[in-house]
């Protein structure tokens, strides 16, 4: 009897579980292109039509393999609109009642699979070093879940970067040899590009035609699309970028959003890349005296380290960690996140770019966007939404923890062990944006004080009882305290005056 194996968008490796545990000569892979998956958040096109491509290169791949694939195209007449619905079709037409799948990366899709009426076989997805029931062992009975502890457990199992049961080198982690300012006549890589094939070319007017009023730039569209091209994007990343990654891994530059970034995120999400395979190819290059320690090591905690240990937390954590707002943050998202115009440099430019790329790198997300969002008490549920939508890597069990938990706090502090806020300060030092702003770094307060350095007292200011205990930012209370009351007035006036300003739909 036929069976369905499932194969969904992020899950294009031939590794994948559910096809190891098919039958190639009798049963049949179900791929769809679904309204459900395309519309729950406004994705960016880039994103979308990234996906759709590289899942249709692969139903081809599989196809030459010799597999029987039924795919769906997103303008099929007979389409259900949703994942279940494809798999009721399909059934119906087979006969097939079992059906095999990778369990999906998010909460709401594993919900939807488990109404199916089919007998469904959902098999660990392990592609990722750290099964569910491995990363709950690790968090039963921790007081505190720290990425830190959980990356040394990834090093001594994978046996990355350790000699013997040290740490090469000596140290867990270079962190402190990787905080360099970035300055706009270094010689930067330049990322790969791909020229259009036809499924590339026929998607993008689709895409066009269906998603072209969502927020983002559809064209011009270079993104690898199968596993070959996503192949050469690594290489060109160990070749070209992998050397300065640790020391500019921080950096911002205005009209240089990739700096040394491996730009894989995506490539790794949807099973383009192996995460452990990608590893292995950086230490290899550190062993061959390419690359620095500190930026093979540095790179290696960012996949062994945070991706392993932000999907830990999603599935640990259940399907209503998305709902959390513990500092009760509850304005609304502001129209700059879309592209309103703004003064504020650092926002136009991280936003303008995600507009542009679909992409930004992590201390935009993190110490522009995010940092803003937590600073003005934006709710965390649009920002969520936000980050979800615009980037061409998001995926819930590795966007939420990222947005929720290490950028906005909204998991009370889970594993993030002080808020994320800083003042104009941190970005000025990071970036060449504030050069050009409008508004003055430099200024503490006033008119033309950086939006950052107001908005900063007054997120501490108004949440005192939560964090003024926390040895990581206690001496910033008493640095507040120490100023003389005219002062600290003058910036809780100027930040309300900014968010009321913000709040009324005026440019800021
Ligand atoms: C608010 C916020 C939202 C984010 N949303 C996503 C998301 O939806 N999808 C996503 O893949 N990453 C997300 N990240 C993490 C990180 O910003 C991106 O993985 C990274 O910017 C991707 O660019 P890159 O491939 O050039 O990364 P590089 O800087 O080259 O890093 C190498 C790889 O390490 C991994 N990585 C690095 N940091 C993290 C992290 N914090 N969590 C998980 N993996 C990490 C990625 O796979 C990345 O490709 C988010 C971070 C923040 C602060
Ligand atoms: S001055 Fe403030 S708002 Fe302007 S770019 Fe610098 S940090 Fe951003």
């Amino acid at each position: 009897m036929v069976r369905l194996v499932l194969v969904l968008g992020d899950q294009l490796s031939e590794n994948i579980a559910a096809l190891r545990q098919a039958d190639r000569a009798q049963d049949l892979v179900v791929m769809a292109e679904v309204a459900a998956e395309t519309q729950y958040v406004p994705h960016h096109p880039k994103k979308i039509a990234f996906i759709l491509a590289a899942m249709r290169k692969f139903a081809a791949r599989l196809r030459e393999d010799g597999w029987q694939v039924a795919y769906t195209r997103l303008d099929d007449p007979e389409n259900t609109g949703t994942v279940p619905g494809e798999l009721l079709r399909r059934a119906s037409e087979t006969g097939a009642t079992d059906v095999v799948a990778t369990r999906p990366g998010e909460w709401r899709l594993i919900e939807a699979l488990e109404t199916v009426p089919l007998d469904l076989e959902i098999l660990e997805d392990d592609r990722f070093i750290a099964s569910h029931a491995d990363f709950d062992r690790w968090a039963e009975g921790r007081k505190q879940l720290r990425m830190e502890n959980f990356y040394r457990e990834m090093r001594r199992r994978t046996g990355l970067l350790m000699e013997g049961d040290k740490p090469a080198g000596g140290k867990w982690n270079f962190d402190t040899e990787n905080r360099k300012p970035a300055s706009d006549d270094m010689f930067l890589p330049r990322p790969s590009r791909f020229e259009h094939d036809d499924t590339v070319a026929e998607v993008l007017e689709l895409v066009e035609t269906r998603f072209g009023g969502n927020f983002g730039q559809l064209h011009p569209f270079g993104l690898a699309t199968d596993a070959a091209q996503a192949e050469a994007v690594l290489e060109q990343f160990i070749h070209a970028a992998l050397p300065a990654f640790g020391d500019y891994q921080d950096a911002m530059l205005a009209g240089r959003p990739f700096l040394y970034h491996s730009l894989m995120s995506a490539y790794l999400n949807v099973g383009l890349l192996d995460p452990l395979d990608v590893c292995r190819r950086v230490e290899t290059a550190w062993q061959a005296g390419h690359a620095p320690l500190n930026a093979a090591e540095g790179f290696i905690r960012q996949i062994i380290g945070w991706r392993e240990f932000v999907r830990g937390i999603y599935f640990h954590e259940g399907p209503c960690y998305v709902e959390r707002n513990e500092l009760g943050h509850e304005r609304d998202l502001p129209a700059l996140y879309w592209g309103a115009e703004t003064g504020m440099v650092c926002l136009r430019e991280a936003v303008a770019q995600t507009r542009e790329e679909a992409y930004a790198h992590h201390i935009q997300r993190l110490m522009v966007t995010g940092n803003f969002g937590l600073v003005a008490g934006i709710d965390p549920a649009q920002l969520h939404e936000w980050y979800l939508a615009v980037y061409a890597d998001a995926f819930e069990w590795v966007e939420a923890p990222n947005t929720l938990g290490m950028s906005q706090f909204a998991d009370g502090g889970l594993f993030a062990s002080k808020p994320y806020v800083s003042s104009g300060n941190y970005i000025d030092r990071m970036s060449d944006y504030c050069g050009t702003c409008r508004y003055s770094v430099k200024a503490k307060h006033g008119d033309d004080a950086c939006p950052f350095n107001l908005l900063y007292w007054h997120f501490l200011n108004r949440h005192r009882a939560r964090f003024s205990s926390n040895p990581r930012i206690a001496t910033m209370y008493r640095t507040w305290d120490r100023m003389d009351a005219q002062r600290r007035q003058a910036i809780l006036h100027g930040a309300e005056n900014f968010l009321k300003k913000m709040d009324s739909g005026a440019q800021v």
